[in-house]
């Protein structure tokens, strides 16, 4: 969730399908620090451009509504600054989001957590200016204070923080959230057969001219390779954390933005956690929850019904048993 702008490449990327008529169109626009690609197929060039024009509005409204970077005043960066105990009313849109976070951070056992904000702060991934060392030990120490559930709490009219370093941060669901209410849009205007890629993360409805469409998983170290590819039709959403994106190495270590809020480091068990379920504001928390929780992550996903794909610190692959999309890997 950043305004800045720094060229993310896509962690997916559609592998060419077969011709079709009418030809697909392809827009892409900047929105949430990444690049969101739409490909809409079998239907004319005016109804498929006006279709994402609205949704893309829609998507950056998310943004401004959400993010906690950037100038622009909103109510969750009210929260952040309000004095512990006092009531912060959040809209039901924001109100309706953290708590699927909170059900999300409550069923991963606390790898994903939407009070992580001040950890991310610190940190400063989604900066401006990124950073290039780590923090000191006792900022982290300082910051992780605050990154416990115990601190955040519900009353009658809104809700309040207990604590100075609780923050709310949705960088790891509200792309999910603006994917889902993206497409909800596109189906709205009439698209039937679509691709919503904001940088890796997507949903797919339908398909491409009766054909699967054929999504492509990004290799977390060989830039330009995947890993395979998912051959997906109908409505299904395929998100990836990866730690290649946004990154500094620091005396020869690398750090990496998804943090584990059990120590207030980058996590370090994976280099790509893939998610496959039916919409992108889950896929998006859980693939951050699994990044965290590495390998040992998989049954939790798989006993929610979820198809994981997980490449761990030393490059190898794991999966879920479970199958929603036939995925087939790359020959090496
Ligand atoms: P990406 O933004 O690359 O799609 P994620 O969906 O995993 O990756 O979101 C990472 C962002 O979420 C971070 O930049 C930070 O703002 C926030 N974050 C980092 N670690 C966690 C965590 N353990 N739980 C929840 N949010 C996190
Ligand atoms: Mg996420």
């Amino acid at each position: 969730m950043r305004r800045t702008i720094r060229f993310r490449f896509a962690l997916l990327i559609l592998l060419a399908g077969c011709s079709s008529q009418p030809q697909d169109i392809h827009e892409s626009r900047f929105i949430m620090g990444t690049l969101v690609q739409f490909t809409i197929s079998g239907v004319q060039q005016d109804k498929a451009l006006e279709a994402i024009r609205v949704a893309a509005d829609e998507m950056q409204r998310i943004e401004d509504v959400f993010t906690i970077y950037g100038a622009h005043a909103n109510t969750v960066k009210a929260f952040n600054a309000s004095e512990p105990g006092d009531i912060v009313m959040l809209p039901d849109e924001v109100d309706g989001l953290l708590a699927t976070s909170l059900d999300v951070a409550w069923k991963s056992g606390g790898a994903f957590t939407p009070v992580i904000g001040s950890l991310s702060l610190l940190w400063g991934f989604s900066l401006p200016e990124a950073p290039v060392k780590p923090p000191s030990a006792s900022n982290i120490t300082a910051a992780r204070s605050g990154v416990d559930l115990k601190y955040i709490e519900r009353t009658e009219t809104g809700w309040k923080r207990l604590s100075t370093q609780t923050m709310l941060d949705f960088g790891a669901i509200a792309k999910g959230y603006a994917i889902d209410r993206g497409m909800a849009v596109l189906r709205a205007q009439g698209i039937s057969n679509a691709i919503l890629d904001a940088g890796g993360d997507l949903r797919v409805i339908g398909d491409h001219a009766g054909q699967p469409w054929r999504i492509g998983l990004r290799h977390p170290r060989k830039e330009g390779a995947t890993l395979g590819w998912f051959e997906a039709r109908g409505d299904i959403s395929i998100v990836t954390s990866g730690d290649y994106e946004r990154f500094f190495t620091y005396q020869g270590r690398r750090y990496q933005h998804i943090l584990d809020p059990a120590t207030g480091m980058p996590a370090d068990r994976s280099s790509s956690a893939t998610v496959v379920t039916n919409n992108a504001t889950l896929a998006d928390a859980w693939s951050t929850a699994l990044f965290v929780l590495g390998e040992d992550g998989l049954p939790l996903l798989e006993s929610r019904g979820m198809q994981a794909l997980l490449v761990d610190a030393d490059g190898q692959m794991h999966a879920t048993k479970l199958t929603l999309l036939p995925f087939h890997p790359s020959v090496q």
